[in-house]
């Protein structure tokens, strides 16, 4: 028996037993003759003392950092107790040892704190997984697994595997492809999702699908993407949008009990996509925090007009907001005293490359009531107060403006938002704030090629009463300027996103179940009966053997595990990530393959 206990397991209450641990040598301290090492396993670290006895034992066989060491002795009470540590009451005092297996000396050390850089801890990943804060991480996803898990078995879910060797399903991304020795020429591709599959098995009557399933789209990798992600990925039959949701709000509220001991008992808030855009400038708004968008000037087409607030700003001759397409702003609360200075870095904030706007327009809402602007050339006294109350600002409150063109500046103002947000500690860690974002429009403009592409995804479904719009309407943009006149532009996706503190968690929609609609809708996008059948014939088929209505949702597994954990990054959530640049520098893919694989695959390559 390798082992009695494990290195996090001993209390006061094992005092007097005899135990044997095995782990690795975190730290070796000597203190004249007696020399204490922190042994640590999975489980935590315990101290091993090793007595004068064992000094020439020792002087044999030298302990180093990561050493596999199993150490029999009897634990004791310590007199220079440690709070930080479960353990931290007891030691082992050592009677015999013997060394499992040596370590060279590790690149970084292997601790919370560490001194290896991101790449190192990537290339020695195995390494980097000691520590107990890359642990931490891969223990919350395990949670969030089982108890996705244990819910959607309790709800009548079904995990059933999809193949991964398949043809392309449409998730806007590229496919990585796989080569087909046996049929030369041909490739497989990895599945963007398993959405077609998904489908099929409604169509076969497995009235509820889940899989925890690996994802592949060949993206460029935005900061914190990767190639393959996971997904918790469901679906459903019989259902309308209102039962999705129900479910789904049920699964996440039930993982924030099993994971993070939240009750989330409140109804998870709804809010229409063209609401999110109006008031928070995207579509996955960050709702712990309020900060609404004013909107006083924007194009006439921008998701079908509101009222506007132009008269308010219009008539003083100020050039920027004259010219501007789009004119909006926030009151970021109790900011009225901000400095030259400050005023100047958040100006700078919005003038960076990554925002791209040309500047800033501030009012001070003063706490007596008056106001300061930097457009006091402008506007008067009792101007500035009309727009500072249409912006809800009160006493104390500073507003910002932007104006430029509608899409940059609505972007950049839900930037500067959540910046403020972020500046005024209003996105707390600790606080968890769900939404559903819905009804998105079902297609979105392509200028590169002037037509549709679908939205979410070409299998989701039109609103209801919006199906006649399109089939009764060409798909075909006469005039590419006019394109928002266009009735296409106007409908409405039975489509759903969750959203967590500003991030989408999930997303997913009830789809096309008929034939003639798919048809329609693959038409719509610009393919050609043919290519629909080449690529989808499958799926078309099925329909016609009594498809049942459906709907589903997938939620990204690695970003939820990273919320719940704390973090920004999903990298830090997933065993073995490649970096940024897709790559996996531990084992270094990918690679080039040798000449006699290129040959049994008839593939030739120019690539030296
Ligand atoms: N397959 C979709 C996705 O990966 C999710 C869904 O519609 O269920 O985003």
């Amino acid at each position: 028996m390798y082992r009695t206990h494990t290195c996090g397991e001993l209390r006061i209450s094992n005092a007097s037993q005899t135990v044997t641990l095995a782990g690795w040598v975190q730290t070796v301290r000597k203190f004249g003759s007696i020399t204490f090492v922190d042994l640590r396993d999975r489980y935590g670290i315990t101290q091993l003392l090793f007595g004068e006895e064992l000094t020439g034992q020792l002087a044999e066989n030298p302990l180093g950092r990561e050493y596999v060491l199993q150490a029999t002795g009897t634990t004791q009470e310590r007199s220079n107790k440690n709070p930080q540590l479960p353990t931290g009451d007891i030691e082992l005092n050592v009677t015999s040892f013997k060394i499992l297996n040596k370590s060279v000396t590790p690149p970084f050390t292997i601790q919370d704190d560490t001194d290896g850089g991101d790449d190192l801890r990537m290339k020695y990943r195995f390494l980097d997984l000691r520590r107990n804060a890359v642990k931490r991480n891969l223990e919350i996803r395990y949670a969030v697994n089982r108890s996705a898990r244990n819910y959607l078995h309790e709800n009548n879910f079904m995990d059933i595997e999809t193949p991964f060797l398949i043809k392309s399903t449409p998730e806007g991304a590229r496919d990585f492809v796989v080569p087909s020795r046996m049929n030369p020429g041909q490739f497989y591709a990895l599945p963007q999702s398993p959405q077609t599959f998904k489908q099929l098995l409604m169509v076969s009557g497995y009235d509820r699908y889940y899989q925890i399933v690996k994802c592949f789209r060949d993206e460029d990798l935005r900061a914190d993407r990767q190639p393959e992600f996971t997904q918790i990925d469901c679906e459903m039959c019989f259902v309308e949008q209102e039962d999705i949701l129900n479910t789904f709000e049920g699964l996440i509220k039930r993982i924030f009990k099993d994971v993070k001991g939240i009750d989330y008992t409140e109804k998870v808030e709804r809010m229409s996509w063209e609401e999110a855009m109006w008031t928070f400038g995207n579509d996955k708004p960050d709702i712990r925090f309020g900060m609404k968008i004013t909107n006083f000037k924007f194009p006439a087409h921008t998701f079908p007009a509101r009222e506007n607030k132009e008269a308010l700003i219009a008539g003083a001759n100020f050039p920027v907001f004259d010219k501007a397409e789009t004119v909006v702003a926030i009151a970021v609360p109790g900011c009225s005293e901000y400095t030259r200075k400050q005023t100047d870095e958040l100006t700078d904030w919005v003038k960076r490359p990554q925002i791209g706007m040309q500047g800033l327009v501030f009012i001070k809402c003063n706490a007596d009531g008056t106001f300061k602007s930097s457009v006091d050339k402008f506007y008067d006294e009792a101007h500035l107060k009309d727009i500072a109350t249409a912006c809800n600002a009160n006493p104390g409150d500073l507003i910002l403006i932007l104006a430029g063109a509608e899409e940059r500046t609505r972007k950049a103002l839900s930037e500067l938002r959540l910046e403020m947000g972020k500046k005024l500690g209003l996105r707390k860690e600790t606080e968890f704030k769900l939404l559903w974002v819905l009804d998105f429009p079902l297609f979105e403009y392509d200028a590169e090629d002037n037509r549709w592409v679908a939205r979410h995804h070409p299998f989701t479904s039109p609103k209801p009463d919006q199906i006649a719009t399109m089939i009764d309407n060409d798909p075909v943009i006469r005039d590419a300027a006019k394109y928002l006149e266009h009735p296409y532009a106007n409908i409405k996706a039975n489509a759903y996103d969750m959203v967590l503190n500003g991030n989408e968690i999930g997303g997913g929609s009830i789809r096309i179940f008929q034939r003639d609609l798919q048809e329609k809708m693959f038409a719509a996008l610009g393919m050609t009966e043919e290519e629909s059948l080449h690529k989808f014939g499958f799926l078309l088929g099925a329909f016609e053997y009594g498809a049942p209505p459906h709907g589903g949702i997938a939620f990204g597994f690695d970003r939820l595990c990273a919320l719940l954990g704390g973090s920004e990054s999903i990298r830090d959530f997933i065993a073995f990530p490649k970096n940024n640049s897709g790559r996996d520098v531990m084992l270094d893919a990918p690679a080039t393959i040798d000449a006699k694989q290129l040959t049994e695959l008839q593939i030739k390559t120019d690539v030296k």
